[in-house]
């Protein structure tokens, strides 16, 4: 082979000169330069994106033993995908790890690998473009030098599956960079983009891809700056210091979840207040602690979710034929939805009568590009492509139309008669209504099959939940359009069919409307909330309540109310007056809370040891609904459920979904349960009759 087989990273490699030997495992590429500077290219087989598996690790101990027969000047590991350096461990790996002693028995043998290719004697390079995840930034952090590409970065997202860095991060980075801040990006599962991950000293340099190649002659020659030991560093090798920091990053993790339901965070800390001193005692104790947290019921349901967000990704495969989107309506969704549109590469108008609503979506596109960290040009190019439109020119250009006005079938009825003549007779209509019946809003349409639902979550850039509702007639065509559409803006579609509040808010909206009626029968608000945060719910229902304001609150629930036969708990008249009122909820300042810098002021924790029936009253009928939804076609299987909930509503996700949670509990159970709360309070707890169905 004459050149470097790393064929498209760029001329760095070629100009290193011609590889004078070769080698290839299934996993890595190597190359050795007329400098003898060994290149060693991850480049996983059959995937765009590198994950880190034992076949990975395999493979880099094979270039290790050719490394230790002839030592090489220096190695250099770089990715071979375009994408990015590694994506973190194979995560479908996670799935057959059922013994905590395997699991230990794996670890070891894969930090032993880690372990060699720290110990090498000669400089050791790791070139990072796009993201280091966890197992990919562990191998990158056992190098001397990390060189990022502008663009490039690092983080250990093992947290949100349950688990800390299990490959040596909880050690090595903590000794790279500041450990207090090594500790906060691994417990909040954080990524530090290309400045800060400099200025961290995870990255000892940042340079553009044209000035890589003068970065690792440097980082060879041993000319880069690497900091010293800090002060932070030289206290937390005391444990006194460790103890307080471990204190108050627990207070901290405490306030994000609790230990009974996501134990990795407190499990990290108490290592690194133990250990923190010790690197082999580090070692070990991450090894241990790691296979524990790996075959936990809270990891196991966090992998489970990884695994349903995928399954709904897949259901937006197709291809994706809107290129124009005129949006109408620039209120708290609308705005949004726009802005998130024109981020994501749309072209798109947005019409509003009120043209300070205009402005404002401007602002708020600026600040949500702020928010995701685009560069400068990327922002412009997003904002470039969101226009204001009062004149509603967009319209008879746009593939896709997305209605988002006020909650009002009359008025989205005359904007269709409006709007409609003026789009091509190809283009697709889409309400973002998160009550209104699709079927009775598209029978005054001309064109009733190209019009769907489009309901998208609160907020827009955050919630990655769409339902795409079909009523009866919408061409099926329409349905892939739209689910293909969610796919490249980067939102999950649940593909739902109308009914009332189809999945999502049918099952919503009676646990919020529970709420209201225990806060009618004098329970404590903060009970009532913390009883659903002891659950694992993101929010209480009376937070949330006040969160998506009480209007919608009393509009959805009176509108499921009238279109259900299984009755709602009744709506009392005073949440009518205090929306009078005007006390909304968050966006007035004063609901059931008062609200001050858009949180909710609460008092002293209550005392919650016992909540009786509350629990069970909130969150049952959720599940409920959701087992009406199966038998009523709503949505497709209980995996679907399970996904659309936690991705639109934070559902408990370490329990895995809702019916992931049924069936852990047992239904025979719940429906024991379902019957005794409807004894005690009504029909309205009364199971459905599809319990005795599910599989
Ligand atoms: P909003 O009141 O914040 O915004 C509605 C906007 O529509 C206003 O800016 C108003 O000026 C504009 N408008 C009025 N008449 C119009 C017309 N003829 N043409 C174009 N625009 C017009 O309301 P919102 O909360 O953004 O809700 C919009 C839709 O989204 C509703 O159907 C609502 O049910 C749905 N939705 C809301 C939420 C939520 O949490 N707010 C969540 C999901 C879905």
């Amino acid at each position: 082979m004459t050149g470097p087989v790393l064929n498209h990273l760029g001329e760095t490699w070629l100009q290193l000169g011609p590889a004078r030997s070769a080698g290839r495992d299934k996993t890595w590429r190597a190359a050795r330069d007329d400098r003898d500077v060994l290149w060693l290219a991850l480049d996983v087989p059959e995937t765009g994106v590198n994950t880190i598996s034992r076949d990975v690790l395999e493979g880099l101990d094979q270039q290790l033993d050719t490394i230790a027969q002839t030592p090489p000047k220096a190695v250099v590991i770089r990715s071979a995908k375009t994408g990015g350096f590694a994506a973190g461990a194979d995560i479908g790996m996670f799935r057959e790890l059922h013994d905590p002693g395997d699991v230990e028995s794996m670890l070891t043998r894969g930090h032993a690998v880690l372990d060699r290719l720290e110990a090498l004697d000669c400089p050791t390079v790791c070139v990072v473009h796009g993201q280091a995840l966890g197992g990919g930034f562990e191998i990158a952090l056992a190098c001397d030098w990390i060189i990022a590409v502008d663009g490039a970065s690092f983080g250990f997202p093992e947290v949100n599956l349950g688990l800390h860095p299990g490959l040596g991060g909880t050690f090595r980075l903590p000794d790279r960079i500041d450990p207090v801040e090594a500790m906060t990006h691994m417990l909040t599962g954080k990524t530090a983009h290309t400045d800060k991950a400099r200025s961290l000293g995870i990255a000892d340099t940042v340079v553009e891809e044209r000035h890589v190649e003068a970065a690792i002659r440097a980082a060879i020659a041993g000319e880069l700056k690497q900091e010293g030991p800090s002060l932070t560093d030289r206290a937390m090798s005391l444990s006194t210091a460790r103890s307080y920091a471990a204190r108050k990053m627990r207070a901290k993790a405490q306030d994000r979840a609790p230990e009974a339901h996501y134990p990795a965070p407190y499990a990290l800390i108490n290592l690194w207040q133990t250990h923190g001193d010790d690197k082999k005692a580090m070692q070990r104790g991450e090894i241990t602690s790691f296979a524990e947290l790996v075959t936990s019921e809270t990891s196991r349901n966090l992998v489970r979710v990884f695994f349903l967000q995928q399954a709904l990704k897949e259901d937006s495969h197709g291809k994706d034929s809107i290129a124009r989107v005129h949006v109408l309506g620039a209120g708290t969704m609308g705005g949004e939805i726009a802005a998130w549109c024109a981020l994501k590469g749309k072209n798109v108008t947005l019409s509003d009568p009120d043209t300070e609503a205009l402005g404002h979506t401007i602002r708020r596109a600026a600040a949500i590009c702020r928010e995701q960290h685009l560069s400068g040009t990327e922002t412009r190019d997003a904002l470039d492509r969101l226009m204001p439109d009062p004149g509603q020119l967009g319209v008879p250009k746009a593939d896709l139309i997305i209605e988002a006005a006020p909650e009002d079938a009359e008025i989205k009825g005359k904007i269709y008669a409006e709007v409609e003549p003026k789009m091509k007779s190809t283009a697709t209509l889409a309400t973002n209504t998160s009550s209104l019946s699709v079927t009775a809003l598209s029978e005054g349409l001309k064109r009733p099959k190209r019009f769907a639902g489009l309901h998208f979550f609160n907020p827009v850039s955050k919630m990655q939940l769409v339902e795409v509702v079909n009523h009866e007639g919408t061409y099926a065509t329409v349905t892939d359009q739209l689910a293909a559409f969610c796919g490249t803006i980067g939102r999950l579609p649940a593909r739902v069919r109308d009914y009332p509040g189809y999945l999502v808010n049918r099952a919503l909206t009676p646990y919020l409307l529970e709420a209201i009626q225990l806060i009618e029968e004098g329970h404590d608000k903060q009970v009532i909330d913390s009883a659903a945060e002891r659950f694992g719910m993101p929010m209480g229902p009376v937070e949330l309540a006040d969160q998506v304001g009480l209007d919608i609150c009393l509009h959805v629930g009176e509108s499921l109310s009238a279109g259900l036969d299984k009755p709602m708990p009744d709506i009392p008249d005073w949440l009518g007056e205090m929306v009078e009122n005007g006390n909304t909820g968050k966006k007035s300042g004063q609901g059931f809370y008062e609200w001050k810098d858009g949180k909710a002021q609460k008092g002293d924790a209550p005392d919650t040891s016992d909540t009786g029936d509350i629990t069970d009253r909130l969150m049952l009928p959720m599940l409920d609904a959701c087992v009406e939804c199966l038998r009523q076609d709503v949505a497709r299987d209980m995996d679907q459920v399970d996904g659309a909930m936690i991705f639109a509503t934070g559902f408990a996700p370490f329990r895995g979904g809702p019916m992931h949670y049924a069936k852990w509990r047992g239904p025979d159970e719940i429906v024991a349960r379902l019957e005794e709360l409807a004894d005690a309070h009504g029909a309205r707890f009364r199971p459905d009759p599809h319990w005795k169905d599910l599989p």
